[in-house]
């Protein structure tokens, strides 16, 4: 299985690209995707992650999954969803949050994030999906299309000491 990728690693620095229909349906796409299901799902501890992006087990394509309800308890397979090329639709109200991240692992930072966020992409089937989230999942959608986009939150928020 892939290893999530911990800052410096400058593979998290760089930008995901989009997958296209045909890449989808290769094995190298699902095994991807088998690997961010299983890392969230047996992940353990206060530090486990609600979500994940591609880029942080090193490879650089805009695929995410995540807990449908990040603040637990995480005990349901079927509420994890992978998002296959993710984009932010509409956000509304800034707010002031705390955030961490698997690459980042033991820290934690301050930073503002839209309050509510929808984002639309492609299940792994290939249906087009939105979905809309309120304060943690929208946070979560606003961190993980940042990985996509290259950006940590060592980069953007300021750390909480
Ligand atoms: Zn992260």
């Amino acid at each position: 299985m892939r290893k999530i990728r911990v800052y410096p690693d400058s593979v998290l620095n760089r930008v995901s690209r989009k997958v296209t229909k045909k890449l989808l349906a290769t094995d190298e796409v699902a095994g991807i995707i088998d690997d961010l299901v299983t890392h969230l799902w047996e992940g353990t501890g206060k530090d486990a992650p609600v979500a994940l992006s591609a880029v942080q087990l090193g490879e650089l394509l805009r695929i995410m999954a995540f807990f449908l309800h990040p603040d637990g308890p995480l005990d349901d397979p079927e509420e994890i969803v992978v998002l296959i090329n993710p984009e932010i639709t509409y956000k509304k109200k800034m707010r002031w949050v705390n955030e961490s991240c698997a690459s980042l692992p033991g820290r934690k930072f301050t930073l503002r994030r839209f309050k509510i966020c929808k984002i639309h992409g492609m299940l792994p089937d290939g249906t087009p999906k939105t979905f809309r989230g309120r304060e943690t999942l929208a946070q979560v959608f606003q961190h993980e299309i940042d990985h996509q986009d290259g950006i940590l939150l060592s980069q953007i928020g300021q750390e909480v000491r």
